[in-house]
């Protein structure tokens, strides 16, 4: 195994812990080898992202061109020599490890971990929490993100501060020598709004040099972020959404530069057993390699689905958008805007009408398919946020949330256009044009 010299981005920069951190043995005895290993070739130049996501080097025995699965839980030792690389799936797994060390070389991390859903890759970073520690976080939360924290604050003795993450004056005003933690989403979801991650980052440092700030990157993926690269100490994400694409596989991936804290993350997922199996990690690597064209559709899809909608007189949210109030804070971090907006029609009773007819956007919670997913985050993604809560947060009622896949636009909007005025969203004009009505009671349950 190569050492951390290696590494495609160059040496370590002086502030990483020396390169040894992995030539000591672990609690059961591993002595796991250092992720990632080099796959650009150290010709001076790095590739592109487009050439990085599908180029691998692998060393199997028979130069299989796709990573073989290690279905297997253990690896025989020869007697009376060391264990090998691997000796227990639960420590380690060569089709794992293959995995995190392609994604740390995406992610431009020092070192990547697969687990088994987004939501285990949170819990492994909270773990580093102790009794006492305080949180900070937004107010428009991933659903589960908002479940883990209260059970944490409720059993845990951890002090969450829920505040809005947008304004970084707010953040400011919580943040202490006992902040331990940042975690940040951006944009969030439904409501899209933007967060500023070097500035939040740098005020945190200032506030406790040893508070780490994560950022849950889910929602735009390496392609469009890099968190690390905006002073985040720990990026993670679910695994399930773009990075997967299809929908058929849980996955969670967590990106650290420190390796020390990349060992710490490893000690949990090992003493826990969360780590990603072999076949997950084997669909999730077949799922990478077409991240940039599946998003990059995506993408411009939802910008024409964006400004369709926004164009016939609704309130739309994307970052894709002018009339976005962050879209500058937002460009200055990012590569794109994403595929995921969220809209509002003016009543509940006509967005679940919406839904409910909407035939190609189908009904679902999650995103990051290749499919174009239609959903109404308060009755399905955040039902378990109460009600009061998501009053509190101004999460309206009506928002609905469109996720939007790799189909044609033209049939996308179609399908989109009937729904509308089938549930009466619309007023038809005489010019055949339509426009929200928004503002206006609303019509009779038969519509239009
Ligand atoms: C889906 C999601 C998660 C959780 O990931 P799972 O793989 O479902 O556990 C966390 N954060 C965001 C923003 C998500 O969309």
């Amino acid at each position: 195994m190569s050492g951390f010299s290696d590494e495609p981005n160059g040496a370590p920069t002086s502030s990483q812990p020396p390169l040894k951190a992995f030539s000591k043995i672990d609690l059961d005895g591993h002595d796991l080898p250092p992720s990632p290993a080099p796959s650009t070739p150290r010709n001076g130049r790095k590739y592109a992202f487009a050439t990085e996501l599908v180029y691998t080097e692998g060393n199997d025995q028979y130069n299989a061109s796709s990573t073989p699965i290690y279905q297997s839980a253990t690896f025989k030792q020869k007697p009376g020599e060391p264990a090998g690389e691997y000796d227990y799936t639960r420590s380690g797994n060569p089709t794992r490890t293959h995995l995190e060390r392609h994604l740390a070389k995406i992610m431009s991390a020092e070192r990547a971990l697969v687990v088994g859903s987004g939501m285990a890759a949170l819990d492994v970073i909270t773990r580093l929490l102790r009794p006492g520690d305080e949180v900070v976080t937004g107010d428009d939360l991933y659903g589960g993100t908002n479940r883990l924290l209260k059970y944490l604050a409720d059993n845990a003795g951890i002090v969450v501060h829920h505040v809005d993450t947008t304004n970084t004056e707010t953040v400011k005003r919580v943040l202490g020598p006992k902040t331990a933690m940042v975690l940040l989403e951006t944009p969030t979801n439904p409501m899209i709004k933007i967060v500023d991650i070097r500035t939040i980052a740098t005020e945190t440092h200032e506030a406790n040099p040893n508070a780490l700030v994560a950022v849950d990157n889910t929602m735009l993926s390496p392609l469009l972020l890099n968190p690390l690269d905006l002073g985040a100490d720990i990026v993670y994400e679910s695994g399930t959404k773009y990075l997967s694409g299809h929908h058929d596989l849980m996955a969670g991936v967590l990106a650290v530069n420190s390796l020390a804290l990349g060992d710490k993350l490893y000690f949990t997922i090992n003493a826990s057993g969360c780590g990603l199996a072999p076949f997950d990690s084997w669909l999730l690597m077949r799922g990478i390699k077409t991240l940039k064209v599946r998003l990059e559709q995506q993408q411009i899809n939802a910008q024409r689905i964006a400004e369709f909608l926004e164009s016939h007189g609704f309130k739309v949210r994307y970052p894709g958008l002018r009339s976005h109030p962050q879209y500058d804070l937002h460009h200055s971090m990012a590569r794109g805007a994403g595929a995921v907006l969220s809209f509002e029609t003016g009543s509940q009773e006509i967005s679940e009408r919406i839904v409910a007819a909407a035939r190609l956007w189908t009904i679902s919670v999650s995103f990051g398919c290749v499919n174009s997913l239609i959903s109404m985050p308060c009755r399905m993604s955040h039902a378990s946020i109460e009600a009061k809560t998501r009053k509190e947060r101004a999460l309206p009622e009506d928002i609905i949330r469109l996720c939007v896949g790799i189909e044609d636009s033209d049939d996308l909007i179609d399908d989109l256009s009937r729904a509308l005025v089938h549930a009466g969203a619309v007023q038809l004009r005489t010019d055949g044009g339509f426009h929200a009505r928004l503002n206006e009671a609303p019509p009779s349950p038969n519509g239009i």
